[in-house]
């Protein structure tokens, strides 16, 4: 059984702020530390409920972010970019798929550090529904037919996750107060809490369900200011749909998912 697990850093426990997720803070080297130990938790539990193959797949940033000499060995660590999605080694080998240090989609109150993908967008909605980047993840999963089986972040995220995916497991590594302010869990506990519901929900893998969305699909994404619409219609699967708003539509999620992509590395 292939497991893949996708780690981001926002919804690591005790991270509240955008400097501790990159080197612009003295203690980025610290969290770097925390986020390796909750995917070993998460391998751990993983491994416990019958997996036989995990891929950990560095997700945040430029994806090198995880600390390979402190990484479980039994994992393979997937690291670094460009890569056309975020989470693009993921494919239909997989049994199952888990989200650790996941964060809530941008325009969430109180969610730390809610966005999704870039400070660009304001909202992204797929066949008229807001996505962010936890179901943009398990829409990616479920084209290949791998159910998200467990996500770990903040409260907000659980919130998110059981909207989309009710069936998946969910720890909840801090209550946020604010954008940049949370109650939080010990890392030792919530590495407790990750590696017991991972398990968990692994073990009920005959009971989850890949999340679908009907196609053809309707990408709509409304950017924070209107200059990046001008660039991302050069593109010409996207058309204009509003001063700061694009459409495009797609014949499944791994096209749309590789086209956002490159738009995101494209407009400014
Ligand atoms: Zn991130």
């Amino acid at each position: 059984m292939k497991v893949f697990i996708s780690v981001d850093m926002e919804g690591i426990s005790g991270v509240v702020s955008g400097d501790e997720c990159s080197g612009a803070d003295k203690d980025y080297g610290m969290w770097r530390k925390t986020m390796t130990l909750e995917a070993n938790a998460a391998i751990e539990g993983a491994f416990e409920a019958g997996a036989t193959e995990v891929v950990v797949n560095d997700s945040h940033g430029g994806g090198r972010n995880l600390l390979p000499e402190e990484l479980d060995p039994r994992a393979v660590l997937s690291r670094g970019q460009p890569l056309p999605a975020m989470i693009a080694p993921l494919d239909a080998t997989y049994a199952a798929g888990m989200l650790i240090g996941y964060h809530a989609k941008r325009g969430t109150a109180c969610a730390i550090l809610d966005h999704t993908y870039s400070g660009k967008y304001h909202r992204i909605l797929i066949n008229g529904r807001e996505f962010g980047e936890m179901g943009l993840a398990a829409a990616y999963a479920g084209h290949f037919g791998v159910p998200i089986v467990f996500v770990s972040g903040d409260d907000k995220l659980q919130a998110e996750a059981r909207d989309f995916i009710p069936h998946a497991g969910s720890v909840v590594t801090k209550h946020a107060t604010g954008q940049t302010n949370a109650r939080c869990l010990s890392p030792q506990k919530a590495r407790d809490l990750i590696r017991a519901g991972a398990r968990e929900a692994l073990s009920r893998l005959a009971e989850m369900k890949p999340f679908l969305v009907e196609k053809p699909i309707t990408l709509d994404v409304e950017f924070a200011t209107t200059s990046p619409v001008d660039q991302a219609v050069c593109l010409p699967v996207f058309e204009r749909a509003g001063a700061r708003a694009i459409r495009g539509v797609f014949p499944n999620m791994v096209e749309l998912v590789r086209l956002a992509t490159l738009m995101t590395r494209l407009v400014g």
